[in-house]
Order: structure tokens, then sequence, then C-alpha cells
């Protein structure tokens, strides 16, 4: 009965690690080895075209059809002379990961023999019949057809025999179909707007570029194990499991020396992620039993994020090797800690100064100042919406969890910024600064630098914290693809940096000097987004109730969040800065509603199923047996002994059959809701339907299976239990 389960164990107590065979070199001596970065272009293309792909590279141009024919020649030289036999486009569906269709370089030339052939023309566009993929009525299956264009901006790899080219996937309309298009737009309009701020302080800056270090949280579970709990394999959660009885208490796997079999792991991934140009640095165990973390060095956001995706998938493959599975779902146990993947992100520009990190004079530190408050500002503005951005269904079962950020999108700065912030408030006025005032506050700035590399009062409950030099948003989750939250963020920070050079601009005209012009900007700023900054436990109830007097958004629910993408305020910030037409954003919504119906669905089946099918069967033989038990005794002995001997048996066969009526109950009033929320046509409703009539019952018939657990016989309970998949390795 229970045989899977004991032949997996079994199996994972065989295991040892597997042999790696990391390269002998040193990682400098291969690292990137499989991306065709710069200097790869520079050996393998005419000098040219080198200089016609860096120029496109730098200005985020696209190249003509000629220039590309050129560029194509040296890729292919590379790509061949390294064993690729094939090349695909390589894009970001709004699904959750990425896609690919790999075509052969292989073509039959005119006396029937074959050649390697690749042209510019399939590198810069492609068509793939992609018609399957979700566009939110964007596009009807029977007529369009989307393409892919290359993104100059992040370099091709090469995946085992596969030349990949990173591609924007739009429709023949125009219209945006991917996460990566909208990306690139939001990123332009913050270079834009943000170099237009920097010339206040610095005219040498013509480019800012965003920029991104994700910290990837996940678990590993072993392959025998996984596949021998159906959930994980197709919802990528636990859906029932009753508690361990040791987890996650004594904190003793967080930062503990990492075991053989999974450095096993991590040094394999590592070392692949290294030829892929990917600079992973961090690893560490985390919170939570068979938790870990990866994290990279920063890189320019667009790049960071295909990298995350790359790393993501490279860690899939990796583990099979080793017999793991890696587990991103934001909440894939309950009880104990989700993962998520914190998004540290801050602005650089082409002169090589962070503008989140304080600077060692009076004017820096101005433009430090100007840029932190602009960034909080946005954070304020677009508070709805930022939360729209990481809002999902795997994520919801994290966020507003007891360990995660809550739902709430606040701002932690410390206590030395939000002194300094609050005298700003009070001390500028309309009226001209005296000269005292100005030194205070310029020495106050001056004193940042000094004061923040102690960073000791860090929070880390925040959503969104200011971490000495870039600011942190953790709420989003470990599956995600960061780009819908680095699209919101870094438009946000835009449309609100556009605004201030606006604001500005009329103080000075009316013949008031710059700094102080910027200083009134930032108070009116400062006070019009106290709401936002807080530096309490965020984990708190205290804090749910002083943010809904702050009127800072808290909902619970995933479609209602989803639907502040479409607010007038939304619409303004990510519409009117060119980076959705009001389509494109509508169609998005859309598909998350969709995705998240979808995604309850297939939990609710997989439940069902596994409740009646492999819970019930089982409850009901092991009662039997207490009942065949029951039988027995009074078969031998008097009646007095029988009652004393039979009463607790019959109380466990009582529970055992009430907890399986309820099961049956439950499964099929939860059967009868999905019924019931499958034929309402509209997304948001059907999303509704599916998040208030049929999620409520996941959590109840799961309750009741985990009460079970703990009373059939261990020898006959079907599934791995939690001590097993966080404790055996
Ligand atoms: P932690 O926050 O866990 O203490 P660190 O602050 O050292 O760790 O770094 C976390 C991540 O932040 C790393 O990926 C790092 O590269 C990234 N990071 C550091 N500086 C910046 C920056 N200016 N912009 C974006 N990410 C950054
Ligand atoms: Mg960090």
């Amino acid at each position: 009965m229970a045989e899977l389960r004991f032949s997996a164990l079994r199996e994972v107590f065989s295991r040892g690690p597997v042999e790696v065979t990391t390269p002998s070199k040193i990682v400098s001596e291969y690292y990137g080895e499989n991306v065709f970065d710069l200097p790869k272009m520079e050996r393998f293309l005419s000098k040219e075209a080198y200089k016609v792909v860096k120029r496109a590279i730098d200005e985020g141009k696209s190249l003509t059809r000629q220039e590309a024919d050129q560029v194509a020649m040296g890729l292919k030289a590379w790509a061949t002379g390294k064993g690729a036999t094939h090349y695909t486009h390589w894009f970001h569906p709004l699904t959750d990961g990425t896609a690919e269709k790999h075509d052969g370089f292989i073509e039959i030339v005119e006396n029937g023999q074959v050649v390697e052939k690749f042209s510019g023309e399939v590198l810069v566009q492609s068509e793939p019949d992609a018609s399957s993929f979700p566009s939110g009525g964007l596009r009807n299956t029977f007529e369009a057809r989307g393409y892919t264009a290359w993104d100059v901006s992040s370099p091709v790899f090469i995946v085992g025999t596969t030349l990949c080219i990173p591609t924007i996937f739009v429709s023949w309309t125009g219209e945006a179909l991917d996460y990566k298009a909208p990306l690139l737009k939001a990123l332009s309009e913050l270079d834009r707007a943000a170099t237009d701020v920097c010339q206040y302080f610095d005219k040498d800056v013509t480019k800012v570029i965003a920029t991104l270090g994700c910290e990837q949280e996940y678990f590993l579970i072993d392959d025998a194990l996984y596949y021998a709990r159906p959930d994980i394999v197709l919802a990528e959660r636990t859906l029932m499991g009753h508690q361990s009885s040791k987890d996650q208490q004594l904190s003793d796997h967080y930062f503990g020396s990492i075991s053989e079999r999974v450095m096993a792991f991590i040094e394999d991934f590592e070392c692949e992620a290294y030829k892929l140009g990917i600079p992973v640095k961090t690893r560490h165990n985390e919170v939570a039993p068979n938790q870990f973390e990866s994290a990279p060095i920063f890189e320019e956001v667009n790049l960071a994020v295909d990298h995350n995706l790359l790393l993501m998938d490279v860690m899939r493959r990796v583990a099979r090797k080793h017999k793991f599975r890696v587990l991103f779902h934001e909440k894939p146990f309950a009880g104990i800690n989700g993962s998520g993947k914190h998004n540290n992100w801050s602005m650089a520009t082409n002169t090589g100064v962070n503008l989140l990190s304080p600077g060692k004079n009076p004017k820096t530190n101005l433009q430090f100042l100007t840029f932190l408050v602009n960034v909080i500002k946005a954070v304020n503005d677009s508070n709805d919406v930022l939360r729209a951005s990481v809002m999902n269904e795997s994520n919801s079962y994290r966020l507003g969890g007891h360990e995660a950020p809550p739902a709430i999108i606040s701002v932690f700065l410390g206590t030395y910024l939000i002194n300094m912030l609050e005298n700003i408030a009070r001390k500028v006025t309309d009226k001209k600064m005296t000269p005292a005032q100005k030194t205070e506050l310029k020495l106050g700035i001056g004193k940042i630098p000094e004061i923040l590399l102690d960073n000791t009062d860090r929070n880390r409950t925040s959503p969104f914290a200011f971490t000495g030099n870039k600011f942190e948003f953790r709420a989003v989750g470990s599956s995600a693809n960061c780009s819908p939250a680095m699209i919101v963020l870094n438009a946000a920070v835009a449309y609100q940096l556009t605004q201030f050079k606006k604001d500005v601009d009329v103080i000075i005209k009316k013949g008031v000097n710059k700094d102080e012009a910027i200083f009134q900007v930032l108070k009116k700023y400062i006070l019009e987004s106290e709401r936002v900054l807080f530096e309490g436990d965020n984990y708190s109830k205290e804090w749910h109730a002083e943010a809904k007097k702050r009127k800072l958004c808290n909902l619970a629910s995933v479609p209602e969040s989803i639907s502040l993408y479409l607010t007038k305020a939304s619409r303004e910030v990510l519409v009117g800065s060119g980076v959705f037409t009001d389509k494109e954003l509508e169609s998005r919504v859309e598909v998350e509603y969709e995705k998240f119906a979808k995604k309850v669905q297939i939990e609710s089946r997989v439940l069902g199923d596994l409740a009646m099918n492999h819970i019930v069967p089982i409850a009901i033989t092991y009662m039997t047996s207490l009942i065949e038990n029951v039988k027995g005794l009074k078969e031998i002995y008097n009646n007095t002994e029988y009652e004393r001997l039979a009463g607790a048996r019959k109380e466990v066969i009582v529970t055992i059959s009430d907890h399986i009526s309820m099961i049956k109950k439950l499964v099929s009033e939860m059967v009868d809701a999905r019924r019931k929320a499958n034929v309402i046509e509209d997304n948001y409703k059907k999303a509704i339907a599916y998040e208030s009539k049929v999620k409520p019952y996941l959590d109840e018939i799961r309750n009741h299976i985990d009460k079970l657990e703990l009373v059939v016989d261990n020898e006959m309970w079907p599934l791995p239990k939690y001590r097993e998949l966080l404790f055996t390795r």
C-alpha cells in the first residue's frame, strides 16, 4: 500500500553524492565560455560588424539586414566551433518560464548535400507558431502569429548543442506578448528621466542604467520522494502533510554547514552558470530545512532578469543529474518559511556613480537625496500597482504569511535617514534658507556615508527596504519572472523623476536657485509620502491597523490585487510613459486572472484525487482492521472486560470515520463549486469565484487529511511525510 513511499525512502537512503567534474581551471579561465560576449565578438566578427553591434548595444538600436548578415556569419563560426547544431529564439512568454523552439543549422543545397547555414534574417527575427501562448485576447489563434526579434543588449549563449538568441516576442500588430518588450521600454524610460535629473548635478551623465541583483531562494527534495508526491509533481507544492515535530524551531539549518550531497549539486550548477556568464556569488542554507539561497553579483536589469531565468533553468537541469528536484514554489510546505526572490535594485550612471549610494561631498549627497526621495515618492504613489506586480496564486501563500513581507508595501529607511528626511520636512520653507540652515542640512547629509556603513538596524520584515546603497524589493516571489516587478518599479520611478524635473524647473523659473528649488520640492514629496515610511515590525498586527489608518492598500485577494493594474493612477504611469498600451495592459491582466483560476483549479483537482483515491481508501482499510480487532475482542473476552478494552479503539474508529465523511462531503462540495466557477465567462469573476468559493476547500480538506495522518498506521500511509521530505537527503 505504502510501497511507493517506502521504496522511495530506501532509494534516498542508498544515495551518495554525485561525482562532480568541475573544470580543473580556475573560474576566471572558463567564465562565460558559452556566451558570445564582446571579446568573442571582437574575435569572430569583422571590425565593421563588431562596431555595429557594439553601437547597437550601447544605444539600444536594432541592426539592418545587411549588418545582421555579417554578425550571423561570425556567430555561426563561433557556435558550430563549439558543437552547436541548432539555434533558437529564446523568449519570455506570459507563462511562468521561458520558451524556445529549436531549428537545425542544416540546409540542403542544389546537389543534395547538407551544409550549415545561418543568416542575418533568422538571427534578428523569427516567426514561431506560438499561437498557444496566452495573449489575453490580443491575438486570435486563427489569425496573427507572433514574431520574435533579437534583443542585442542580452548576449547570445549556447546550452548543450543549441545556440540561444534572447528575443522579444510581439504580435504582428506590434503588441507585446512577452515580459521583455515592456521591460526594455520601462528601462529606457528610466534612463531618459534619470539622466535628465542627473543634469542638475553633473553634465557628464549621459546614461543611467537600472541595476538588479536577485537573491534566489529554493528548496531541494530527493527525486524519488518527489515522484511519490503527486501534489508536488502537478502543483509544485504539498497540498497536505502534517507538520513535522521538528522543523525550523531551532534555526539550526540557517547558515549551517552545507551537506556533501547538496554541495555537490551547488558546485555543479554554479559551474554551469559561470560558463554562461552568470555571476553567482553567494550560497547558503536558509531558515527552513532543505531550503537554500543563491545570489549573483548585480547586473543591468534586463541582463539580470535573463540570467535569473537561465539560472533557474540550469538549476532544474543540474538537479536531475544529482537526483534532486528544485522547488521554486513560494510555499511548498505549510507552516515553515516560504521562498522569495529579493530584488536588490539601484541606478548607476555612465560616470560610475551609484545614484542610491550616499556620496562623499554635499553635492553628490544632494543627488543621492534626490533619487532616494523620488523612489520613496514613486513607491508611495504607485503603491497599488507595485503590489499588483508581485501578487499571483503561488506568492499569495507567502505574502502576508508570518515570516514573509506582508501584502502591505511600505518603505524602510533606517533611523538616520528617517531623521534626516524629517529634518528637511521641518526646516525647509518657501523662504530663502538662512546660511545656518543650509549648513545644517548639508552637514546632516554629509554624515550619511559613515553612518550607513554601519547597517546594523536593518529591518528584515520590510517588503521594500533601503540597505545602504540600494533598495531591496522583497515581496517578489521565488518562482516569478522578475520582469513584472521591474517593469512597474522602473516605470514608476521614471514617471516620478519626470514629474520632479518639471516641479523643480517651475521653481527655478521664478528665480530661486537650483539647490533651494530642489530642497523645496523634496520637502513637498517627503510630506506627501510619509504614510509609506514604516520602521517597525511589518509582521505585527499593529502594523495592519496602522496601515489601514494610513490608507495603504492591504488586499488579501489575488484577482482584486491584479485589478489594481487598471486604476487611473496605474494607467497614467504605465500607459502614460509608453511602457504599455491600454490594450496591452488590459490583456495582461486577463492573462493573470486566467492563470490564477487555472492554478487553483489544478490544485483543487489534485487534492480531490489524492483525497478520494489515496487517503480515504487507506483510512478505510485501517479502520476496518480496527473493527476486526474490536470484533475479536468481543469473541474472546466477557462483556465487562470487552467494554474496558474496546473503548479506546472504538473512539479511534469514530474519529477516522468522521474525518472520512467530512473529506467526502467537502470534496463533493468543492467539485460542485468548481463546476459553477467553470461556466463563468468573465475572467475576473471566474478568478474571484475560484478564490472565494473553491480555494477555501483546499485548507479545509487538508485539515482532515492531516489529522488522519496522525492516527492512521504509519506503515500504511501512502505519501512521504513532511519529516521525510524535509530531512531525508
Ligand atoms: P544581503 O542583502 O543579503 O546582505 P548584499 O547586500 O551583499 O547581501 O547583496 C545582495 C544582493 O544585492 C547581491 O546580489 C548584490 O550583488 C546586490 N547589490 C549590491 N549592490 C547593488 C546595486 N547597486 N544594485 C543592485 N544590486 C546590488
Ligand atoms: Mg539582501
